[in-house]
């Protein structure tokens, strides 16, 4: 049935109004303040207790596994050949060598309850977010191997990456390869 002239007047009415509200909010937002950030070529502003991969101190770690076992996701594998204890003079774990210390990160759910009952203050959440890799293998990772590396975290494949071309970067990649820690901000404080 045809339109009648009123009706025509009321859709196209009803069609500017329309418009008119869905403009009006796209303005508003186009000159708001951006909520996004382009990154990784501008640096995130993490909180101070953001919990991220972990933060590995092997030269303190008597392999008690008081980790593992307070672990609710069971994702912290350790291994050691002969029982260690810290050297009252050097400060360091001594014994037995530390044969594995792994986790894997397609079960560890960042919740930080292993850094609270460790005797020795060695495992931390750190401040990397990101371990996107190729297999599923490079999910697990070997925090006694990469020790060797003089490492208490891994570095992340975009780390490596963008490092020559981003300055934040390269300096986030200077501080993994030094050892230095982030922050123990992130742990569950012990009392
Ligand atoms: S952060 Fe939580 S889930 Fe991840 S290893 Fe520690 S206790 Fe397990
Ligand atoms: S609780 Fe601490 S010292 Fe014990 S195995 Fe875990 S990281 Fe090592």
């Amino acid at each position: 049935m045809p339109s009648t002239p009123e009706q025509y007047f009321k859709d196209l009415w009803s069609t500017i109004k329309s418009i008119t509200i869905g403009l009006r909010i796209t303005l508003k937002y186009m000159f708001s303040k951006s909520v996004t950030i382009d990154y990784p070529f501008e640096k995130l502003a993490f909180a101070p207790r953001f919990r991220g991969i972990h933060e590995f101190e092997a030269d303190k770690c008597i392999a008690c596994d008081q980790c593992a076992k307070s672990c609710p996701v069971d994702c912290i594998y350790i291994d050691k050949s002969a029982p260690r204890k810290i050297d009252k003079k050097t400060g360091k774990a001594a014994g037995g060598e530390l044969l594995r210390y792994a986790i894997d990160y397609q079960k560890c759910m960042f919740c930080a309850l292993c850094t609270e009952p460790c005797p020795t203050d060695c495992i931390h959440m750190g401040k990397n977010h990101d371990l996107s890799s190729y297999s599923r293998h490079e999910m697990i990772v070997e925090f006694a191997e990469i020790d060797k590396k003089g490492l208490r975290t891994p570095i992340p494949l975009w780390v490596e990456r963008n490092a020559g071309t981003i300055e934040w970067v390269a300096k986030e990649k200077e501080r993994l390869e030094k050892g230095e820690l982030a922050t123990t901000a992130a742990d569950i404080p012990s009392t």
